[in-house]
């Protein structure tokens, strides 16, 4: 589903967001960058609740975060299936 636009990939890396309110996915997704990831993404149950309908309340803030943190040359994909 969302990995089509990127094709086949390594991942690098997966992990939680550390707790509410996302306290550690800035840090971690920086830590992916850090260790060779191009693209970051986020999981659809943060997104869109998957798969029982309750996103995460913090969702734009972490990804704002996130984008912020990773500039402009990472590319983040909001969801996966
Ligand atoms: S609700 Fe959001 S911030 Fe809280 S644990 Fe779940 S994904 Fe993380």
């Amino acid at each position: 589903m969302a990995f089509e636009k990127t094709g086949p990939v390594d991942i690098v890396g997966f992990v939680s967001c550390g707790g509410c309110p996302g306290k550690r996915a800035v840090a971690r997704a920086q830590l992916m960058v850090d260790r060779g990831a191009e693209v970051i993404f986020l999981a659809s149950c943060i997104s869109r609740g998957n798969p029982i309908g309750f996103p995460c309340p913090h969702f734009e803030m972490i990804k704002n975060a996130i984008i912020k943190k990773i500039g402009p040359d990472i590319t983040l994909i909001d969801w996966t299936h």
